[in-house]
């Protein structure tokens, strides 16, 4: 159900049972006022009635009678009847028999003293009087015309009151739902409005104050980030073929210049050796690549295992050296490792010695002197490895960014580089549950740490 329907009908409710306790609550004070006076009537007719009877001795049940008849104060239907200390009629005005009074009631009204009740229309006031001499039993009967026709008109105005109020409250309350909720419905008709193609469209944030607003801001700030993390997977698949075209380019240049003439051996061979450096190239990129789309996509704790670090690090010390000679790595256990349990983390040894190679490659690269100091230690059953180098450094600005897939510093354009490794040595980290922080200052060195969760 819509919520404009849901509220009106909420709304509805609620007036519907307020109205109908206060209704009925009128209805039953405005009865019971009205029997208590009727009755309070009734009894001083009974009492009057008695007394003219009993202590007036020149007054005898005929003459009252006479009088009564006369009386203009009758009640309506009024009927009077006296029983003596028998139970015997010595008085009585119902000469059709209408009232039905059993010797139960008579003695009711002797021990109770007055006693009231309803038969049919008629209304009854028992009273049990003494005179000097005489006991009787006084019922005074009548029927309350005005008092009746009163009430059914009070039923009347408040079933009346009760069904306007109920549609003056639909209506109103509807009207009120339509406009509470408005805002709502226009929101929902510029959300439909957003495609890819106008991601960067903001909905309108109304006064900025109330709940509406408040969920304008945190769509605005969603679409934000949204259109964020498209332009960042725009500019990805931009970069990734850039770098994929640029040395498929240079290959192609180098197959076609080799095929323009007739070649010795000797130089077909040399022409080789350089597109099978581009190829080899190309391949690490890619490989480097799809390794960053696995990791960036959360799989947590995919197939890991207790690993030993420190032979994750032996194995990528061996293969950039295979692959570079020069490259001088020097690995160092801190005072933390004082138990070889504390070398071991849960992870994925490929992930982690390809952290370690991007890092070691890289201290090498950037220095001159193509040093790196690996210094493994352990705190707070944390493992914390060091990668320190004295190279070129990177500036303090481009700190944060060095991350970003393809990000490479101004400083480095000289050397060879894609800008993959860190954007992939940090998803690695992070599947790890671990953190990389770098600290650098230009031409003097860098510093990269990284803390990963002990495995016990
Ligand atoms: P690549 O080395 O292929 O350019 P990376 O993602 O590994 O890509 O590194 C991103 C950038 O971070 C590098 O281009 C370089 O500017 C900077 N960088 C990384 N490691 C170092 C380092 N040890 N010394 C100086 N600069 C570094």
């Amino acid at each position: 159900m819509e919520i404009r329907k849901k509220l009106t009908y909420q709304f509805i409710g609620i007036v519907a049972i307020i109205l109908l306790f206060s209704m009925v609550a009128i209805y039953i004070s405005f009865s019971k006022t009205r029997q208590e006076e009727f009755f309070d009537r009734l009894s001083s007719k009974a009492k009057l009635v008695a007394q003219m009877l009993i202590d007036i001795d020149e007054i005898d049940s005929e003459l009252l009678k006479r009088i009564e008849l006369n009386n203009p104060l009758s009640l309506p239907n009024e009927k009077i009847i006296i029983y003596d200390y028998q139970d015997e009629v010595i008085y009585t005005t119902d000469d059709e028999n209408i009232l039905s009074i059993t010797n139960e009631i008579i003695d009711d009204v002797r021990l109770e003293e007055e006693t009231q009740f309803k038969q049919g229309m008629y209304e009854i006031f028992g009273q049990f009087y003494t005179g000097q001499y005489d006991r009787i039993v006084v019922f005074a009967a009548a029927t309350d015309i005005f008092g009746m026709n009163k009430i059914k008109r009070l039923r009347i105005i408040l079933v009346i009151v009760f069904v306007l109020s109920l549609i003056i409250v639909y209506f109103s309350g509807r009207l009120f739902a339509v406009r509470a909720l408005a805002p709502i419905s226009q929101m929902v008709n510029q959300v439909n409005k957003i495609e890819l193609a106008n991601l960067g469209t903001r909905i309108d944030e109304g006064n900025g104050q109330d709940e509406i607003a408040h969920l304008a801001k945190t769509f605005n700030k969603m679409l934000e980030r949204l259109e964020a993390a498209f332009k960042i997977q725009k500019n990805f698949i931009a970069n990734a073929s850039h770098e994929l075209r640029t040395p498929l380019t240079v290959i192609t240049g180098q197959l076609e210049v080799i095929l323009m003439k007739a070649r010795t051996n000797e130089e077909y061979k040399n022409a080789l050796l350089l597109v099978l450096n581009d190829v080899k190239d190309l391949n690490a990129l890619s490989n480097k690549l799809l390794m960053l789309a696995q990791t960036s996509t959360d799989r947590p704790q995919m197939n890991f295992v207790k690993i030993r670090i420190d032979d994750a690090l032996w194995k990528a010390q061996q293969e950039i050296n295979s692959r570079n000679k020069n490259y001088s790595i020097n690995i160092n256990f801190g005072e933390g490792i004082d138990d070889e349990n504390k070398l071991s983390v849960s992870g994925n040894d490929i992930l982690i010695k390809t952290v370690f190679i991007n890092l070691i490659d890289n201290a090498c690269k950037y220095s001159l002197n193509h040093h790196v100091d690996v210094t493994l230690d352990s705190k707070d059953d944390q493992l914390v490895i060091h990668f320190t180098d004295k190279g070129i450094g990177i500036i303090e600005e481009e700190l944060k960014m060095i991350f970003n897939p393809f990000y490479r510093s101004k400083n480095t354009i000289s050397y060879s580089g894609h800008g993959i490794g860190l954007s992939l040595v940090e998803n690695i980290v992070k599947l790890h549950k671990g953190t990389i922080q770098v600290v650098s200052a230009l031409d003097k060195g860098t510093k990269f740490t990284i803390k990963l969760p002990i495995c016990t």
